[in-house]
């Protein structure tokens, strides 16, 4: 009789072994048991079991808007808000963020209500102006192999919201989380935003499957983006419910108070009433799998 190892089985995991064996990443990797990592913030968590929503536009445009984005976000019970300074847009024609005049409006509406803010940082020329006013510092899809980047956020002492390139395996996103804990960030959270495929039904497609084959690999919280995914609020809820059925500790999606008005993505971003929507569908859900919302 063949052994176990010899036999069908180890056949048909061979894949993951050979390239999603926790042992491939010293720093990333989840021990059989091991602990998950939590962050923790003011007020808010990410991997502690619970399921954790960032919203908020896509970029910062205006006081008005980021403040009227955080009064919505706040009466959700919500404190984790997003919205780019620094957007890195596919034409240089486009509106790109409002840069150091963005990253005051962040300080201020921080300052003025409770919510916590994630921005992303495209620079290590930025990081001296980005980093004080985030709570978490988003590396996005295309700067997710930016090594010298990597290595910086490896030092700023914040959670950093590490973004799979849209052509990138999980293989690839690990190990570029393994390079800001190698430079001594144990904070990172990953995040699945949809893959390029032939298939233009989505705006990229969502790899669900990266939330379980992810966990089971690394002891890191792993989210969702619905929105730069499927990428129109018809099917983002259902991304959602997704996202909260698969075991992901959350996900980030983009809302603005008048998204016919948005200068980025306004076509993927829920309006007010979309949201509001959205968050009493996935309340049902939540409690039937016994999951804290925040
Ligand atoms: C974003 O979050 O607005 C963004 C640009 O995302 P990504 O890097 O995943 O394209
Ligand atoms: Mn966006």
């Amino acid at each position: 009789m063949m052994s176990r190892s010899q036999g069908e089985t180890a056949d048909r995991e061979f894949p993951l072994a050979e390239l999603l064996s926790p042992d491939a990443y010293p720093l990333a990797g989840r021990s059989a048991g091991g602990q998950k990592t939590l962050i923790e913030l003011k007020g808010a968590s990410l991997g502690d079991g619970g399921f954790t929503l960032i919203a908020g536009p896509c970029a910062v445009e205006s006081y008005e808007q980021y403040s009227e984005t955080a009064h919505l976000i706040i009466k959700h019970g919500l404190k984790l808000m997003r919205g780019g300074a620094f957007k890195p847009r596919t034409s240089p024609y486009s509106f790109d963020g409002l840069r150091q005049e963005g990253l005051d409006i962040i300080a201020r509406v921080k300052k003025e209500t409770s919510v916590l803010s994630v921005t992303e940082l495209m620079s290590t020329e930025d990081i001296g102006a980005v980093v004080p006013v985030a709570d978490i510092v988003q590396v996005g899809s295309r700067n997710m192999q930016n090594f010298p980047l990597l290595r910086a956020v490896g030092g700023i002492g914040k959670p950093v919201l590490l973004k799979r390139g849209f052509g990138n395996t999980l293989r690839e996103l690990l190990m570029a989380a393994e390079y800001i804990m190698k430079a001594g960030n144990p904070q990172v959270i990953l995040c699945e935003r949809g893959i390029r495929t032939f298939d233009s039904s989505q705006r990229n497609t969502l790899d669900v499957m990266a939330v379980p084959i992810l966990q089971s690999t690394t002891h890191l919280p792993v989210i969702l983006d619905p929105s730069h995914s499927v990428g129109t609020p018809r099917f983002i809820p259902a991304a959602i419910r997704a996202a909260l059925a698969v075991g992901a500790d959350g996900v980030i999606v983009e809302i603005h108070p008048h998204p016919e008005e948005a200068l980025s993505d306004g076509a993927q971003s829920l309006s007010p009433d979309e949201f509001s929507a959205m968050m009493n569908d996935i309340g049902a859900l939540a409690r039937a799998l016994d999951r804290r919302l925040s």
